[in-house]
């Protein structure tokens, strides 16, 4: 039994995708004829209650769609240092839109009100670069699945109306929090200016993101995706599989947090596990007490075991559970822990 859980990106389509997928009606979505990418594109916006959105192939090519809208050449954005933005897309802030990132020191990925205020360049200094965005992250990644509480979103929306930022939603896992915390995606809608989310993470999907917002920034949008060749053609397969996962893989994220939870219990009891990050989702980042068992030692422990896990760097590890982590797996993998030491 092989178990894999460096990423919840791992999972394949489950029979019923497939099903859907297969059977799904499509048409060239270049010329917006594809009716089931515009039956997704509609879902997702009347989830959040916004006013339209557009299907992009990856989180990072909606997201930097999204930087594109929001600001002009030599702009500055705001975000925590730990941003998927800043991170993760390869540089795309300053090779696609010629924008530098301001990074705040948070906690977990999340930064405060006062943080994003105090990050704000005085428009009238000419010197500094304009800030003009900023970028949240909900869950946080590399901050370890963290949710932000609503009220910082909304202190920080406020200071972004104040100071004239625009403010957008890097939602990849946002299902993930939605769903641990009991929110309603319309109040997310109602806060910010665009969204993205990924279906290829959590909910089981092969490919695809959404970028929600109003229909004069999609309109704007899907002239960006244009160049940065995002445009498919009958990609309504891909989007029957969203519509499925929407339908039907959202609830169930739960059971990946329960799981989530009960990995970081027995991390927590192994004698050379030195800290695990509260656990709010589905992700797990630990560190090992090195003087007990290195790193390499613990992963090599694993790959004899056929468990694959992810080392981020600064001696920290990374669990994350998915739609593919099957009971059985999760009760063998507590149980290979458990003699491991
Ligand atoms: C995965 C991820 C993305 C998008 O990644 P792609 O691989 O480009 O789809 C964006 N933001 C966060 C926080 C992510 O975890």
């Amino acid at each position: 039994m092989e178990i894999n859980l460096i990423s919840d990106t791992v999972t394949l389509p489950t029979p019923g995708m497939l099903d859907a997928m297969m059977t799904a009606k499509v048409g060239d979505d270049v010329f917006k004829n594809d009716p089931t990418v515009n039956a997704l594109e509609e879902k997702v916006a009347e989830y959040f209650g916004m006013e339209a959105s557009l299907f992009f192939p990856s989180g990072s090519m909606a997201n930097q769609t999204a930087i594109k809208l929001h600001t002009q050449p030599g702009e500055q954005l705001i975000c925590d240092k730990y941003a998927h933005v800043f991170n993760y897309e390869g540089g795309g802030a300053s090779f696609n839109s010629g924008v530098s990132c301001r990074l705040v020191d948070g906690n977990r990925g999340m930064m405060t009100a006062n943080q994003v205020e105090e990050s704000i360049n005085p428009p009238d200094f000419y010197h500094s670069p304009l800030s003009t965005l900023v970028c949240i992250e909900n869950t946080t990644n590399k901050g370890g699945g963290a949710c932000w509480d609503f009220e910082e979103l909304k202190k920080i929306k406020q200071v972004c109306d104040e100071n004239q930022l625009h403010y957008h939603l890097d939602g990849a896992r946002l299902w993930n929090a939605l769903v641990a915390k009991n929110e309603d995606p319309k109040d997310y809608g109602d806060l910010f200016e665009t969204i993205s989310v990924c279906f290829s993470k959590g909910l089981g999907c092969p490919v695809g993101s959404v970028l929600v917002g109003s229909r004069e920034a999609m309109d704007k949008a899907l002239r960006v995706r244009k160049i940065l060749g995002g445009g498919m053609r009958q990609s309504g397969f891909l989007a029957a599989a969203a519509i499925y996962a929407m339908d039907h893989h959202i609830d169930r994220l739960s059971e990946d947090h329960v799981k989530a939870m009960e990995i970081a219990e027995v991390l927590n009891n192994l004698d050379f596990v030195q800290k695990v990050e509260p656990i709010e989702t589905n992700i797990i980042i630990f560190e090992l007490d090195e003087s007990k068992m290195t790193s390499d030692a613990f992963l090599e422990k694993l790959t004899e075991n056929q468990i694959s896990i992810i080392g981020m760097g600064q001696g920290k590890l990374r669990i994350v559970t998915h739609l593919d982590y099957t009971q059985t797996m999760h009760d063998h993998f507590l149980k290979t822990l458990k003699t491991i030491g």
